[in-house]
């Protein structure tokens, strides 16, 4: 063996590595549970919407306290659209939120790998895909030129929602915007990484889409 490793220092290191046993993938413990969290979402959604806000968590005392680190009970996607900033809508302060905001809120494999993060490494355990009312992204969509070669990949993102709500009753663009979130909400639970979570009941995919008048969301 020592013969064999002198001669072949890389064979040698490579059987030490095989002997050694698989890495397990650290899974942070919940920071709360699913059903607790959706409920503080929903609350401090609902102080937004009558205009009670308590802006928790927002004093410097807490900045200090998260700058240790971070905990936040909920990953939200949501739309770049500023006029739906998800620690606003929700009420929620400095290190509540884990945001992955892209225009469209479209599951790409970078947002999925950002939720994905919230989940394994920061206790996250309800992931809220957040679509709103008139959203331009999925507007232009719907809209735009969807021929093949003609979208940049957004667009692209959001074609396979355009084609299906094509012909449903109803407002296309709104149809767009609700099949959107429950493509985004498949997507993201397709993960690997969280199909197991989702089956033993432990992490909740959730989705809404945020009026842009009334402040209400609208749970799907
Ligand atoms: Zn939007």
């Amino acid at each position: 063996m020592l013969r064999i490793c002198k001669m072949f220092p890389l064979a040698s290191l490579a059987m030490v590595l095989l002997w050694l046993p698989p890495v397990e993938a650290a899974m942070v413990k919940a920071t709360m549970s699913a059903a607790r969290a959706l409920q503080l979402l929903l609350d401090g959604n609902q102080r937004f919407i009558t205009g009670r806000m308590e802006h928790p968590n927002e004093s410097p005392d807490r900045r200090r306290e998260v700058a240790k680190g971070q905990h936040p009970f909920a990953a939200v996607l949501s739309c770049s659209d500023s006029r739906v900033p998800p620690e606003v809508i929700f009420d929620r302060g400095l290190g509540d939120l884990f945001v992955v905001r892209v225009a469209g809120n479209v599951a790409t494999d970078l947002t999925i790998e950002s939720l994905d993060y919230s989940v394994k490494h920061l206790g996250v355990r309800v992931v809220f895909i957040l679509g709103h009312t008139q959203c331009g992204a999925v507007t232009a969509a719907v809209k735009g030129h969807m021929e093949e070669g003609d979208v940049g990949p957004l667009l692209k993102e959001l074609q396979p929602v355009v084609a299906e709500s094509k012909g449903q009753a109803g407002d296309p663009i709104e149809n767009a915007i609700r099949d959107n979130v429950y493509y985004v909400m498949k997507k993201v639970a397709a993960s690997p990484e969280f199909q197991p979570m989702i089956k033993d009941g432990e992490l909740k995919i959730m989705g809404g889409i945020y009026d842009l008048s009334t402040g209400k969301i609208e749970m799907l």
